[in-house]
């Protein structure tokens, strides 16, 4: 193998496989089969980048499948956003397929196995099933509505289907058998009764296929080679089998169920059920809510597709579950970020800083670079006067000579502009500092060529210029859960791990370049981290989220 190549991963080696026993490679085919009930979170995008990235790697097509077999969790709200986040990832699907396109299919073979005496309907309630189901070391008990007649149940399945019956009153099982080792080949459930509408076959049915009696099926009827889905289903595997068995034809794709191990992060909940429940008890502003680990969260935080599927890639695909500590996905983002966003200035935590020798009412437009990433430069000018703001944390009247910030009777560097020496303070009646007060250096303006512009100082502060500033509300992220593995403790809800300071809101004070900035617009503000315009900006109130700082502090933070 050449250096160049990766080495395969066991599901591309499970395709390679395939091949070698000669599947033709224009035969491949994958899926991405989302139940659309929540919005699609990062465990997700692991699958969507395995299922898609295979598609891209063998030029095979990837079918998007909503999985819509629930109408009383499913809505069309939740479809638009998976197509929206799928695309926005950058994937192309062949198909946008649902299994209720095949819900007459699935009732007609399913009268076919009524037919050949494989499938029955039962009217006991769901605690009498619950009870012969028995146990993985003892065997269960032959419902008594087993050996009804294949008349009787063609009768009582076209009234399941007529709507006939109540909820919970009758169900068609799969006959196979009730001592088998796998518990769930024990007459499985193919259809129960749901009075419900549905988002796309409204009040048609109200008899609706169960997961494993659907999927399937439906990889089959749209010629799916291989099906990939996590760990969970691999005792399913064995059903997912035996129902192929009962239609696949001679000479027609048959699929293949293969497991890879689901995607868990640290400080995050990867459960669709859990995150509905943030949004809906109001822990959370909606499924969007920058906090959130949905791609539509990460989108609004200000990740990009580069930076998710990076995350994907790295972490790869496992065998076994594990949980992935959410610093790689940070570190993704960031690297990302650092390439493609321009430098600005902003202060978070103002005070005041007034140059003595400056002239009164002066104003200079600086030169400043965007973005030294970029292979060729390009420059702003930001404006620079008396008056400016500094962050608060970049002074200290008196520090030790690690401090290389602003200090008095030292010099700083302001960033793009010139040299500054630290004076005196002016308090307030509780001794906080209310302004400080520095002289200037006129020589040694950046970039001018005097001598004094190239001296050299020990820190270079950043700042902005007051009269200049425009305001902005910036919000600022911490982690939504303080435990490493909220979900870790069966014991403990999860909902107890939720950090009540997840979200700090500010004011911020930014040059004025920012002012035309666009929703979804990316900023490094220098020496703050990474930053993006958020969607409830308007040009009156601009709202920043901060997307992930220049460093981990997180990890530092937990070294102490
Ligand atoms: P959840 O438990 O969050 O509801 P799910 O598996 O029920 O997840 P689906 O919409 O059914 O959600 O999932 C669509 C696809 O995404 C499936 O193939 C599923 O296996 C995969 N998937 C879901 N969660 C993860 C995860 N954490 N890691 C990897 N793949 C995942
Ligand atoms: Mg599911």
């Amino acid at each position: 193998m050449s250096t160049k190549e990766k080495s395969l991963n066991f599901i591309e080696q499970i395709i390679e496989d395939s091949l070698k026993e000669g599947m033709s490679p224009e035969k491949l085919h994958f899926r991405f089969p989302p139940e659309p009930n929540g919005y699609l979170h990062l465990g997700h995008a692991s699958s969507i980048c395995l299922n898609f990235g295979l598609g891209q790697k063998y030029n095979a097509p990837v079918n998007l499948r909503f999985d819509d077999t629930n109408p009383s969790k499913e809505e069309q709200e939740f479809v638009d956003a998976i197509k929206h986040d799928v695309e926005w990832l950058g994937y192309k699907w062949a198909n946008e397929v649902y299994a209720s396109d095949y819900f007459q299919q699935l009732y007609d073979w399913a009268v076919q196995l009524i037919k050949e005496g494989k499938a029955y309907v039962d009217s006991q309630t769901s605690e009498e099933m619950a009870q012969q189901k028995g146990t993985p070391t003892t065997v269960g008990v032959n419902s008594p509505y087993r050996d009804r007649s294949v008349e009787e149940n063609l009768d009582l399945f076209e009234r399941m289907k007529n709507g006939e019956f109540e909820e919970g009153t009758h169900i068609l099982r799969a006959k196979i058998d009730m001592a088998h080792k796998n518990m769930l080949m024990r007459d499985p459930i193919m259809y129960r009764i749901i009075k419900k509408s549905h988002h796309r076959t409204k009040d048609k049915w109200c008899i609706y296929p169960m997961y494993d009696w659907a999927h399937g099926e439906s990889d089959y009827l749209e010629s799916i080679s291989h099906s990939f889905c996590t760990l969970e289903f691999l005792p399913h595997r064995e059903l997912y089998d035996w129902f192929l068995d009962q239609v696949c034809e001679e000479g027609k794709i048959r699929p293949m169920q293969r497991e890879f191990a689901r995607r868990n992060l640290s400080h995050t909940i990867v459960s669709k059920r859990k995150l509905a429940k943030l949004v809906n008890e109001g822990y959370v502003t909606g499924w969007d809510d920058p906090r959130m680990p949905t791609i539509s969260g990460l989108r609004r935080r200000g990740y990009t597709p580069a930076s998710i599927k990076n995350y994907a890639d790295t972490i790869g695909i496992a065998k076994r579950d594990n949980l992935i500590d959410v610093s790689l996905l940070e570190f993704c983002v960031r690297e990302d970020l650092n390439k493609i966003t321009p430098r600005v200035m902003a202060v978070l935590d103002p005070v005041k800083l007034v140059i003595t020798n400056y002239p009164e009412g002066q104003e200079e437009w600086l030169e400043a670079e965007n973005n030294p990433e970029e292979e060729v430069m390009t420059f702003r000018k930001v404006p620079f006067s008396k008056e400016l703001y500094i962050e608060r944390e970049d002074f200290k009247e008196e520090a030790n000579s690690k401090f290389f910030r602003l200090t008095l009777g030292k010099e700083v560097r302001l960033k793009n502009a010139y040299i500054i020496k630290g004076e005196s303070v002016v308090k307030d009646e509780n001794g906080n500092i209310t302004e400080i007060h520095v002289t200037y250096d006129p020589e040694s303006k950046s970039g001018s060529g005097t001598e004094a512009s190239k001296r050299k100082v020990k820190g270079t502060i950043h700042w902005v210029s007051i009269p200049h500033a425009i305001e902005a509300e910036v919000r600022i992220y911490d982690r939504l859960f303080t435990s490493e593995n909220p979900d870790g403790n069966k014991e403990v809800d999860f909902l107890e791990h939720i950090n009540p300071q997840s979200l700090e809101v500010v004011k911020g004070y930014l040059e004025p370049s920012l002012k035309e900035s666009k929703i979804g617009d990316k900023f490094q503000f220098q020496r703050l981290g990474y930053f993006c315009v958020d969607k409830d900006s308007t040009a009156d109130k601009l709202i920043f989220n901060k997307t992930v700082g220049l460093r981990d502090t997180w990890a530092k933070l937990e070294q102490k």
